[in-house]
């Protein structure tokens, strides 16, 4: 019988976990995020199992229903490249003191923080030990709060590449966990972090920012490389985000068919042409460079990294205009972990400056990010059939873009994380 038990438990456990009452929520104002209009006075109503089952006009009183008519309502916002489990504060020498279970536990602190930000949904790619793997669990078995997490584990890359950990010296034989050389060890640890529930994974291209003795511009994974990686990552069902910053390992990634291209800093026109060509999403982290040249010393970042961030960070502005300018599909990506978790929202005003409309990086972080993740059905727009994570704000984010940054309610499939407005 205790077999039985269990079993028994696990189901309770899991129907607990993803069972809210059927409901509604109220919204002055609703914006439909593929047109780019603002509607007013919605209902969104939904099931218990936190799925929308309408969207229209308010049909007079509603009095069942969550009042947000004082507020304008957005689906819950996507970010694609999130280090969950990882602070500002773990760069450089510092970070080595962090274990793997510290760095779990302050990825249940960044999770609630994240979704209490707006951000219902995350890719998070690169964590170690895949603690990314266990805060996925963990929220998905309503022990913890957090937005829904497609994870990678540990990040792909070369020996003493971005991805390797090159801190130590010899003598400690230091390599990471996602160190993989050749065409058949890379298939072999897709393979590996598939085991251990990687849902998406995650590479690196060419060099880093924030690692030590490498150069951002030159490539490290090569094309044979890629290839074999982007082929078994295909073959059983995950996608891959490339860690690109570098002109040749960009175009690199595109042409061995990996999905996105993360940081894309020193892009240029023809790579520009190629991700066009083949539908290659780029996400630019345009918003952290400022953290980086304004704390990252304070937080331990090496000197070497301040400097690397310095020759990078506005021609990747620059670049990102060129690209979104040029018709690229761009979606919502932050690099949150070099900056602290929450601020997720403050790259949508670096987008405006830097050549966006707001609807158009509000559609970045909606329904081209719900695209990228292969989750168009499911989340990045408040329509029928899709989750019922909603978000709420004041005032009108398609006139100001910085009202994301104060998010006052969130909903994540029909379960209220945060309303400020009952208060
Ligand atoms: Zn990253």
């Amino acid at each position: 019988m205790p077999k039985l038990f269990l079993v028994l438990s696990v189901w309770l456990l899991s129907v607990a976990a993803v069972s809210a009452a059927p409901g509604a929520v109220r919204c002055g104002k609703l914006l439909d995020v593929r047109r780019g209009q603002l509607l007013s006075d919605q209902v969104v109503t939904f099931d218990a199992d936190g799925m929308i089952t309408s969207v229209g006009p308010s049909a007079g009183s509603t009095t069942s229903a969550i009042d947000l008519s004082q507020a304008t309502c957005l689906p819950g916002l996507i970010d694609m490249h999130t280090h969950i489990t990882a602070d500002p504060r773990d760069n450089g020498y510092a970070g080595l003191g962090n274990s793997v279970p510290r760095e779990a536990v302050s990825g249940v602190k960044n999770a609630r923080l994240t979704l209490r930000a707006g951000f219902t949904t995350v890719r998070n790619v690169g964590a170690r030990d895949y603690t990314d793997v266990a805060v996925r669990d963990g929220i998905n078995a309503g022990e913890i709060d957090g937005p829904r997490m497609l994870v990678s584990g540990p990040a792909l890359g070369i020996t003493g590449g971005h991805c390797d950990d090159n801190l130590l010296p010899y003598e400690y034989h230091h390599t990471s966990e996602g160190v993989a050389d050749g065409p058949w060890a890379a298939r072999a640890k897709v393979r590996e972090v598939i085991k251990y529930g990687a849902d998406v994974i995650k590479i690196c291209a060419s060099g880093g920012v924030l690692s030590k003795g490498d150069l951002p511009g030159t490539p490290q994974y090569t094309p044979e490389e890629m290839q074999a990686i982007a082929d078994e990552a295909h073959k059983l069902g995950r996608k891959v985000a490339a860690h690109a910053h570098g002109t040749q390992s960009i175009k690199d990634a595109i042409r061995a068919g990996i999905d996105s291209v993360e940081h894309s800093s020193l892009i240029d026109d023809e790579g520009i042409a190629l991700a066009k060509q083949h539908g290659t999403y780029l996400v630019f982290d345009i918003y952290n460079d400022d953290f980086i040249l304004q704390e990252g010393a304070k937080v331990g970042m090496l000197p070497e990294s301040i400097e690397k961030e310095k020759k990078l960070g506005r021609l990747q502005r620059e670049n990102f205009r060129k690209a979104f300018q040029a018709g690229a599909k761009i979606a919502y990506g932050t690099d949150s972990g070099v900056y602290p978790h929450g601020d997720n929202a403050r790259q949508f005003a670096k987008m405006v400056e830097w050549g966006m409309k707001p609807i158009d990086a509000i559609q970045a972080s909606t329904i081209n990010a719900a695209e990228l993740l292969g989750w168009s059905e499911k989340v990045g727009s408040l329509e029928k059939g899709r989750y019922a994570d909603v978000i709420a704000v004041d005032g009108n984010p398609l006139a100001d873009v910085k009202t994301l940054e104060s998010v006052r309610f969130v909903m994540k499939g029909g379960k209220v994380a945060r309303n400020d407005f009952a208060k």
